[in-house]
């Protein structure tokens, strides 16, 4: 099958100034289209290539598995936000974070301090077990909770490319930032 790239549910500009509309047409309009385009490529021919992505991240390997993870892991990304975001989460989601962190805050905290730290490109990961249970995953590259058969949550890009055009180096205010556009609703939804 060919993978497309879904449009934003948002305007380019829409989420400024926590994410600039610059960040938005560099990271999702060519990186994100990179790798939806290598994933194109490097798939034809091979076993992998009428499975659904998820299935292509969970059994490949190499390029393969690099591209194809970063083709889903941006979609999530990307649609994880809103201009009308921010707040905390309710329900089912906020009582699984309150019992297996402590409490919002020190979940936000927790959260950022382990992307903070993951050395080079990654992705820091909410993620759910069969029972439900919470995990912090932080993950180099382009990895990703499915391949632990977790469910993922929640994501945010630590990769430079992500933040540097509007934060340079600083990766934890670039962050933190990102709690003022999280839409609870989407993320709540796949808990
Ligand atoms: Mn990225």
């Amino acid at each position: 099958m060919t993978y497309t790239q879904p449009n934003l549910p948002y305007a380019d500009e829409a989420l400024a100034p926590v994410i600039s509309a610059d960040t938005i047409r560099f990271h999702y309009g060519k990186h994100e289209k990179a790798y939806i385009d290598n994933l194109n490529n490097l798939i034809k021919g091979t076993e992998f290539e009428n499975d659904e992505l998820e299935d292509v991240i969970r059994h490949s390997s190499g390029a393969l598995f690099n591209n194809a993870s970063q083709a889903w892991n941006h979609i999530f990304y990307f649609f994880s936000f809103s201009p009308d975001g921010g707040g905390e989460p309710s329900g089912e989601l906020a009582e699984a974070i309150k019992r297996d962190f402590g409490s919002f805050e020190k979940f936000q905290k927790e959260f950022v301090d382990q992307g903070v730290k993951i050395f080079g490109s990654g992705w820091i990961w909410l993620a759910r077990d069969e029972e439900g249970k919470l995990f912090i995953l932080p993950k180099s590259n382009a990895g990703n909770p499915l391949t632990d058969g977790l469910t993922p949550i929640l994501v945010f890009d630590v990769w430079e490319h992500a933040y540097y055009l509007d934060y340079q180096n600083r990766r934890a205010d670039a962050l933190n930032r990102l709690w003022d556009i999280v839409d609870w609703d989407i993320v709540e939804s796949r808990y």
